[in-house]
């Protein structure tokens, strides 16, 4: 099964609880997931929350209920706990002081004290001269003079990790062969000046003490992993951890534009997907394919069919783009494919407050029963529902303007008073029957099917465009569907 590791597979998801959830995190969580299932590996779920000013409580709470929606599970971490608990950083802290002061002792990492005025003014120096302008190492190897002379100005050093004078190069799981020269991975900070430890720091020594074996994570990330990967032998050398992971660099998200997705634009927040009514396994499927694909003819496909062909070889390292359409229509299939007793039911949260602008007691079972099967056949997204049923509901039809100038012309009301007429004779237990009553009103004002309807559904739905509109009016009833025809007239003639 394994073609990747013959150990264990163990696969973290480790997000910082800042802001809302967006769709570039969902993907991250969604590849490291069909990852640990397709091997039968493991899924960490730990929390990076060692950022008191950025990090919040309520963003983790939400991090925890849109990950639940979606339908995903993890088998250490949060609510579920395992070995390596606790799985929160923030709780975690003394595990990362005692670290860095090991690494400290084994002269792997070191106090600077240099000010952020004088690391610019070294940096811009550094940059005019043409010089690779990262630290450059002044604090290495100070005396116990200089650091008394620090320590008597008042200055708190920040601890910085002493990065080796050589190369790395690694095999990204996705992108190849890799290589970092020295010049470009400078010693860099591991501990704020206030004791605080930094990203740098607690991820990879808690992927360490968690012993993952792949790290499944976004490209921006891409360059923290040479100093990871140094880290790491240090690590290993202090005998903390045991081997050092794989990488895995899934590729920029690419929205409007052609410019990176970020958190703050819109169409990345997960909320909104959830509130316009997506599926989860319509939403999962579409991000799946933002870096890889099941078969060059198959967008439509469920999770387990994902996690049963999901290889991290066959991730794409080019840039993917967000496509807000394919994502509608993805979703869109997914709806026609549930069965129509829980279509019924996730439409539930739309037939109600704040969303239905009916009253409660105007709903009515059983012709949300009738009509649902062919709603099913149209969404995009569940929230549409609200608008292609409330006709059933209201007692007077939703008012759009641009509906009623657009379906109401020069002898609509002729025509319309024609399809009273005949609709008033038809056999209302049938669609078909209902449908030939309106064709032959058309036939008598020489219009076609489509022109005839027009006025005939603005009269009865309010808008242009809606449901399949016999079956909308036969369960909707004549008596409903006649009154709101000599409504329309009256409101033409006046
Ligand atoms: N907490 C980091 C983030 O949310 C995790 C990065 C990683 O996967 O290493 O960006
Ligand atoms: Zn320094």
């Amino acid at each position: 099964m394994s073609s990747v590791a013959s150990a264990p597979v163990r696969v973290r998801f480790c997000p910082s609880p800042t802001g809302n959830p967006h769709v570039g995190l969902v993907r991250t969580a969604l590849f490291n997931w069909a990852f640990a299932k397709h091997h039968q590996g493991t899924l960490v779920f730990r929390i990076e929350d060692t950022d008191a000013a950025r990090d919040s409580e309520e963003s983790y709470n939400q991090l925890l209920d849109s990950l639940r929606w979606l339908g995903f599970d993890w088998d250490e971490g949060p609510e579920v706990g395992g070995p390596h608990a606790p799985y929160r950083q923030s709780q975690r802290m003394d595990i990362y002081k005692d670290v860095a002061q090991k690494l400290q002792d084994a002269g792997r990492a070191y106090h600077c004290y240099c000010s952020t005025a004088e690391l610019d003014a070294r940096r811009d120096a550094a940059r005019a001269a043409g010089k690779p302008s990262g630290y450059d190492g002044h604090c290495r190897d100070l005396s116990a003079e200089q650091v008394e002379a620090y320590r008597a100005e008042g200055r708190t050093p920040i601890v910085r990790f002493r990065m080796p004078d050589e190369t790395i190069t690694f095999t990204d799981l996705v992108r190849g062969e890799l290589t970092f020269t020295p010049e470009n991975v400078p010693d860099y900070g591991i501990v704020r000046a206030n004791g605080a430890p930094l990203y740098t720091l607690v991820n990879p020594v808690d992927d360490a003490l968690m012993e993952i074996t792949h790290v499944l994570r976004g490209e921006d990330l891409l360059s923290s992993t040479p100093r990871q990967i140094a880290l790491y032998k240090a690590l290993i050398d202090l005998g903390i951890a045991k081997e050092i992971p794989s990488f895995g660099h899934l590729p920029y998200v690419m929205g409007e534009g052609n410019k990176k997705l970020s958190k703050r634009d819109p169409e990345s927040s997960l909320n909104l997907y959830r509130e316009r009514g997506f599926l989860p396994e319509g939403l999962l499927n579409y991000l799946s394919l933002l870096g890889w694909s099941l078969a060059a003819d198959r967008d439509v496909f469920s999770m387990d069919e994902m996690v049963a062909a999901f290889e991290i070889s066959d991730v794409n390292p080019n840039p993917a783009r967000f496509d807000l359409k394919k994502c509608e229509a993805i979703n869109a299939d997914h709806i026609r494919l549930l069965d129509v007793k829980d279509f019924t039911e996730r439409c539930a949260p739309w037939l109600q407050a704040p969303f239905a602008p009916w009253a409660p007691e105007d709903f009515d079972e059983a012709k949300w029963q009738a009509v649902a099967p062919h709603a099913q056949t149209r969404l995009k997204v569940l929230s549409e529902i609200t608008d292609n049923v409330d006709f059933l509901f209201l007692a007077e039809p939703a008012e759009d303007e641009a509906s009623w100038t657009k379906a109401m012309k020069e002898g609509s009301d002729a025509l319309l008073r024609t399809a009273r007429e005949k609709l008033e004779s038809a056999d209302w237990t049938s669609a078909e029957a209902l449908k030939e009553a309106v064709l032959a009103a058309g036939e008598t004002h020489g219009l076609k099917l489509g022109k005839a309807q027009a006025p005939v559904r603005v009269a009865v739905t309010g808008r242009t465009i809606g449901l399949p509109l016999f079956e909308s009016l036969e369960i909707l009833g004549k008596e409903k569907t006649l009154a709101r025809i000599d409504a329309a007239l009256a409101k033409l003639a006046a």
